[in-house]
C-alpha cells in the first residue's frame, strides 16, 4: 500500500506507523522511501517527535519544513533528514487512534488540500482493515512469538451481565457457505465418506432438474446444469474439496474454501459472461453443503459450558437449544437492546453483542472467556487470567446467594413508600423466576415468543393453552399480555419482513391491524384464557396515533361480545393500555387517556426513537443510552400528566431492570416496574436501601446535567457509598 500511495502521490516517502498498545510505541510497519532495515525496528512513543504529534492532536499535521519544528525528532536508522516536506494523518477506528499515515518530500513546500483529503480518506478505509487484521492476528510483529494458539481480546457491548469461561460452538445459518466455520476433521475417511454422498445426491439432484426443465426451458439455456455436473466430476470439484480434507478440515470447510477460491478467481475475470458465473459456482456449493448438512451425523451437542458464537443469533434460534447448557452468548453484530439480548437476559446467560471484529469461522472449538459486564471477550487467555475470573464468578455466586434474602422482602424504602415490582415474561422459565422472586403480576408479557418458538401461526385453541398457563401462574394478580409485536429485530421464522427500514417499519400494531385474522384469533385465545381468572389486561405494542387504538377497541368490542356468545359465559372486560414506545404519543397524552386504562413505557424503543438510534447497531451504541437528559426529562413529564387524567402507568423496558435508573423511575412517581426476572432481587434490593427522599435529590441532581454519562457516574458514586458496590457494574471490572 505504501508503494502504490508513494507512485499515486508522486511523493518520495510514504510511511505507515502502527500503534502497539501493549508498549505503548508507534512502530514503523512499512515504508517506501525511508531506510528499509528500520522498519519493524523504529518506533516513537507516545507523543514523541511528528508521528508522536499527530497521534496526541488526533489531527492531521502539514509542514513545509519539519526538521524547523520543534517536535521534530531525528531517527539516525531511518535516514529521514533529506525530507523537508511532512504530511501526517491520523489512522482513528472507533475514536481511537489506531496509527499514523506520512507522506514527505524533499522539497520544501505544503501539501495540498487534495493531497490532505485523499490520505484522509484513504485511513478512513485503512482503520477498518487495520482493526480486522489485528482482531484475526495477521498483526502479530508486536507480539512476542508463543508456541500455544495466539490470546486475543475483542471488545464489544455489555448485553447481559456476568462472566463464564468455556469453548466456542459456533451457530450459523444452514447452507450459508460464508458462515461455515473452520473446523478440524474428527475421521478423515468419514468425511470423504459423507462428501461421496452429497456429490452423488447432488448429482442426481441436478439429472431431476434437468429433466424437470425439458419441456420448458430451451436446450442451451439447460447447459448449464451440463456445466454443473462437469463441475462435479470426480476430477474437477470434488477433488480439491478431497485434498483439503486429507490435509485435516471437515468437509464443510473444505468446500468453503474451494468455492471462495474459485469465485474469487471467476470475479476478476475480464469476460462478462464468465464474471457472471460467480452465482452459479455458489449456488452449486450451497447444494453441496446442504446436502452435507443433512448427512451431517458429527453435529456437536452443547456442553455445559459451551459459549454460543455468531455474526447474529436470532431469538429463534437461540430458545430452541438446550438453553440450561449456553454458558454465554456472544455475536458480532447487535447490540445491547436487541430482542434476542432481552432474552438471553431474562434466562441470565451472559452475553455481549456488537464485537464486530470477531472472526467467527476461525474459533470453532476455542477457548474463551466472555466478560459480560464489561463487553469484553478473551480467546485462548492466558491462565492468570482464567484464574482471576474464576475468582469472580466465585464472588458472583455469592452476590447470588446474598441477594436471595430479597426474594420475601417487598419493595419498600427505608422511609416506608413502596413500589410494585413485576416480571417481564415470554418463556415459562420467566413465569417460574418470576413467582420465585415475588413479582407482583406479569407486566409485559412477550406474546411474540411463542410465535418464534413455531414453525407456523398457532392456532387459536393451542394459542389459549399458552395464554391459560401464564394467566393461571399469576390467578389473582394482574397480567399485562401485549399483542403480537413482531417486526424489526423480531422475525418469526416463517414469516419474514424484510425491510429497508425495519425498525421504522410494518411492525407491532401496524403489522396486526393490517391481518385483523391474526390479531383477532390472539385476542380470543386471550379472552378465552382469561375466563374465571379475570387478570387479563391487553397492552398494544408501536402505536402510533390514536386511530390505531380506535380500531382495536371496535375489533375487540366484536370479539369480546362474540366470544362470550360462543362459550356462554361472562367474560370480564380486560383492561386496555398502549405502550409509550413512539414519541408522538408523548405528545398527545390526553387523546390517549380518553381511549384507554392504563400505560406502559417501552423504554427500549421509545430510547431508540427519542434519540433517533437504532438499538440493534453496534456503531452507535455509545448513543443509545437511557440515561440521556431528554428520556428523564420526558418520562418525568409523562408521569405528571398520566397522575392529572388519573390513568395508571407504569414502565416495562429495561430501563426499569437496571437499579441505577429505577431509583430514578421511583423518584420521578413511577410505582409499578416491570422487568426481566433476572433482575427483580437487584432492584428490590435498591429500593429496600434507597430512600424516597434521597432517590428525589438524586432526580433532582440528574436533572440539571446534560450528559448522559455523568448522570450515570453520578447514580454510580451514590450507590457506591451507599454500601450497594455489587449494583454498579464497572465496579467488576478486571484490569488486563
Ligand atoms: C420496549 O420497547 O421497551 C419494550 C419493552 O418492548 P421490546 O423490548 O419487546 O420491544
Ligand atoms: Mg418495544
Amino acid at each position: 500500500m505504501v508503494n502504490q500511495v508513494a507512485e499515486a502521490m508522486k511523493v518520495d516517502v510514504c510511511s505507515i506507523y502502527l500503534l502497539d498498545e501493549r508498549n505503548q510505541r508507534y512502530v514503523l510497519m512499512a515504508s517506501k522511501g525511508l531506510n528499509p532495515e528500520s522498519v519493524g525496528h523504529v518506533s516513537l512513543q507516545l507523543g514523541e517527535g511528528l508521528v508522536g504529534l499527530v497521534g496526541q492532536r488526533e489531527e492531521i499535521v502539514n509542514l513545509d519544513n519539519a526538521p524547523k519544528h520543534e517536535r521534530f525528532l531525528y531517527l539516525p536508522e531511518t535516514g529521514e533528514e533529506i525530507y523537508n516536506s511532512f504530511l501526517g494523518v491520523p489512522v482513528m477506528y472507533r475514536r481511537k487512534v489506531m496509527g499514523v499515515l506520512v507522506v514527505q518530500n524533499k522539497l520544501p513546500q505544503d501539501f495540498s488540500e487534495a493531497a490532505e483529503s485523499f490520505l484522509v480518506t484513504l485511513c478512513a478505509q485503512l482503520s477498518g482493515v487495520i482493526a480486522h487484521a489485528h482482531a484475526v492476528g495477521n498483526i502479530d510483529v508486536f507480539r512476542k512469538p508463543s508456541n500455544g494458539p495466539a490470546y486475543k481480546t475483542f471488545q464489544g457491548a455489555s448485553g447481559a451481565g456476568g462472566v463464564a469461561l468455556g469453548r466456542a460452538i459456533i451457530l450459523y445459518p444452514p447452507a450459508d457457505l460464508g458462515s461455515v466455520p473452520d473446523r478440524e476433521a474428527e475421521d478423515i475417511s468419514d468425511e470423504l465418506r459423507i462428501l461421496d454422498q452429497a456429490i452423488s445426491s447432488v448429482r442426481s439432484e441436478i439429472r431431476s432438474l434437468d429433466e424437470k426443465m425439458h419441456d420448458s426451458l430451451m436446450a442451451e439455456e439447460r447447459a448449464l446444469f451440463s456445466v454443473f455436473l462437469r463441475m462435479l466430476d470426480e476430477n474437477a470439484l470434488p477433488a480439491e474439496i478431497k485434498e483439503l480434507i486429507r490435509d485435516g478440515h471437515w468437509a464443510q470447510g473444505a468446500v468453503r474454501r474451494v468455492i471462495e477460491k474459485h469465485t474469487a478467481l471467476f470475479a476478476q475475470m475480464e469476460d462478462d459472461y464468465l464474471r457472471e458465473r460467480v452465482s452459479d459456482l455458489k449456488d452449486l456449493g450451497r447444494r453441496i453443503l446442504a446436502s452435507l448438512q443433512e448427512e451431517d451425523s458429527s453435529h456437536r451437542d452443547l456442553s455445559p459450558d459451551s459459549i454460543l458464537i455468531g455474526e447474529e443469533i436470532s431469538t429463534a434460534a437461540l430458545v430452541e437449544l438446550p438453553v440450561d447448557n449456553i454458558a454465554a452468548i456472544v455475536t458480532s453484530e447487535g447490540a445491547a437492546n436487541s430482542h434476542m439480548v432481552i432474552v438471553a437476559r431474562a434466562l441470565g446467560i451472559p452475553t455481549v453483542v456488537g464485537v464486530t471484529e470477531l472472526p467467527v469461522n476461525t474459533l470453532d472449538d476455542a477457548e474463551m472467556i466472555v466478560d459480560a459486564y464489561q463487553g469484553r471477550v478473551f480467546v485462548n487467555p492466558p491462565r492468570r487470567l482464567r484464574q482471576r475470573y474464576k475468582e469472580i464468578q466465585k464472588e458472583d455466586e455469592q452476590i447470588a446467594k446474598d441477594l436471595k434474602q430479597y426474594e420475601t422482602k417487598e419493595a419498600i424504602t427505608p422511609d416506608g413508600v413502596s413500589v410494585q415490582l413485576y416480571v417481564n415474561t415470554g418463556l415459562m422459565i420467566d413465569v417460574v423466576r418470576g413467582v420465585q422472586r415475588g413479582a407482583q403480576g406479569v407486566g409485559l408479557y412477550r406474546s411474540e415468543i411463542p410465535f418464534m418458538l413455531r414453525e407456523r401461526f398457532p392456532g387459536e385453541e393451542e394459542q389459549r393453552a399458552i395464554y391459560r398457563q401464564q394467566l393461571s401462574h399469576f390467578a389473582n394478580k394482574p397480567v399485562v399480555m401485549r399483542t403480537l409485536d413482531i417486526g424489526a429485530d423480531k422475525d418469526l421464522p416463517y414469516f419474514s419482513i424484510e425491510e429497508e427500514n425495519s425498525a421504522l417499519g410494518w411492525r407491532g400494531i401496524r403489522f396486526t391491524l393490517d391481518h385483523p385474522e391474526i390479531f383477532s384469533s390472539q385476542i380470543r385465545a386471550m379472552l378465552k384464557a382469561s375466563i374465571g381468572l379475570n387478570n387479563l389486561h391487553i397492552l398494544l405494542p408501536m402505536v402510533t396515533t390514536v386511530s390505531e387504538v380506535e380500531e382495536v377497541l371496535y375489533l375487540l368490542e366484536r370479539d369480546w361480545i362474540a366470544v362470550q356468545e360462543e362459550e356462554q359465559v361472562k367474560i370480564t372486560k380486560p383492561k386496555i393500555g398502549i405502550m409509550v414506545e413512539v414519541p408522538s404519543v408523548l405528545l398527545q397524552i390526553d387523546e390517549f387517556a380518553e381511549l384507554v386504562d392504563f400505560f406502559s413505557v417501552g423504554s427500549n424503543d421509545l430510547t431508540q426513537y427519542l434519540l433517533a438510534v437504532d438499538r440493534n447497531n453496534p456503531h452507535v451504541a455509545n448513543v443509545y443510552s437511557h440515561f440521556h437528559p431528554s428520556i428523564l426529562r420526558a418520562l418525568t413529564r409523562l408521569v405528571k400528566e398520566c397522575h392529572e387524567y388519573k390513568k395508571p402507568i407504569s414502565i416495562c423496558g429495561e430501563m426499569a431492570g437496571d437499579p441505577l435508573s429505577a431509583i430514578l423511575l421511583m423518584a420521578m412517581g413511577f410505582n409499578t416496574l416491570s422487568m426481566s426476572s433476572s433482575n427483580i432481587l437487584r432492584v428490590r434490593k435498591a429500593i429496600c436501601h434507597v430512600p424516597m427522599t434521597d432517590a428525589q435529590k438524586l432526580l433532582d441532581d440528574v436533572m440539571k446535567m446534560n450528559n448522559p454519562l455523568i448522570v450515570k457516574s453520578w447514580l454510580e458514586y451514590y450507590f457506591k457509598t451507599h454500601g450497594l458496590a455489587d449494583m454498579v457494574k464497572s465496579n467488576r471490572i478486571v484490569n488486563v
